[in-house]
Order: structure tokens, then C-alpha cells, then sequence
């Protein structure tokens, strides 16, 4: 399988923001919460997981929005000012890991999620046959594992 080079490079709709990652997401799975659906507008969201610290706008100031997930936990989203497309979403406080919205990369060619998490939300027409969580994952380490087994990085 050709193999993906990092950095990832990225942006919103507009091109106002643009941004890179410079290590391998973690992990890249369907979220399906009400929050996400809200959001996009859409059924679900493709989130590919990424260490925070390796994750920088290049281009752009991003503006802010939060809210309460449907875990309980305090979200922020970063967002086009101009195009209002989303990026990315991460935890107040900030921590370790943020999540980019994987539709807004430069390259979604190689994009397969391992698994779909908040189905119990997910509209009804949608089937799932891969990893399934019907809320937040306690562990993620099978989304982990199931991702470096597609040997894309
Ligand atoms: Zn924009
Ligand atoms: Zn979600």
C-alpha cells in the first residue's frame, strides 16, 4: 500500500484558514452525536484523532465556539470566521488529543474509518460493520489498533 506523507495539509471551504498536522492521526473513525450531526448539517462526521501538539494553523485566526458533548464534557471548535467551516475540536482545558474534521483535508484519498462511535443517535437508515461504540468509547484502544493495522503511515 503507498504509504501517506506527513505533514497533512488542510483548510476551510474559503481558504482562509489553513493548517498541518505533523504526525499521524491516531485514529480515524464516523462520529455520529447529535452535536456533530448539528454541526455539519450532515449524518455523521469523519474525526481523525491527532496529538494536539502536532497540529498548528498555518494560515489564518480561527474563531471559537463551545458547548457540552453529549458525554458531559467541555468542547471547543475552531471555525472559519469567513466560510464558517469547522476544523477541528478538542477538550477545555485543552489536552493531548484534538480531533480535525477529516472532510476538510487536502487529501481524503486514503481516509478509512475504523469504526463508528454514538450510534445509539445515528440516523436510522445507516448500517455499521466495522468497531461500534453506542456512546463515547471508554477505551479507544481498539479504534488505536484497528487504525495502525491499515499500515498507512
Ligand atoms: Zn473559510
Ligand atoms: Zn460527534
Amino acid at each position: 500500500m503507498k504509504k501517506v506523507s506527513l505533514p497533512l495539509t488542510g483548510g476551510c471551504h474559503c481558504g482562509a484558514l489553513r493548517y498541518e498536522l505533523t504526525a499521524p492521526p491516531v485514529t480515524v473513525y464516523n462520529c455520529h452525536c447529535t452535536n456533530c450531526q448539528k454541526i455539519t448539517g450532515g449524518a455523521f462526521v469523519v474525526s481523525a484523532m491527532v496529538p494536539q501538539d502536532e497540529f498548528r494553523f498555518t494560515k489564518g485566526e480561527p474563531k471559537k465556539a463551545e458547548w457540552i458533548s453529549d458525554a458531559g464534557n467541555r468542547r471547543y471548535g475552531c471555525f472559519c470566521g469567513d466560510c464558517g467551516g469547522r476544523i477541528v475540536h478538542g477538550q477545555t482545558p485543552p489536552g493531548a488529543i484534538a480531533a480535525i474534521r477529516a472532510g476538510t483535508l487536502d487529501d481524503t484519498g486514503w481516509l478509512e474509518p475504523v469504526g463508528d462511535i454514538w450510534t445509539k443517535s445515528a440516523q436510522k437508515w445507516l448500517r455499521f460493520d466495522k468497531l461500534v461504540a453506542d456512546g463515547q468509547p471508554r477505551d479507544f484502544a481498539p479504534f488505536i489498533e484497528a487504525f495502525k493495522a491499515q499500515g498507512r503511515f
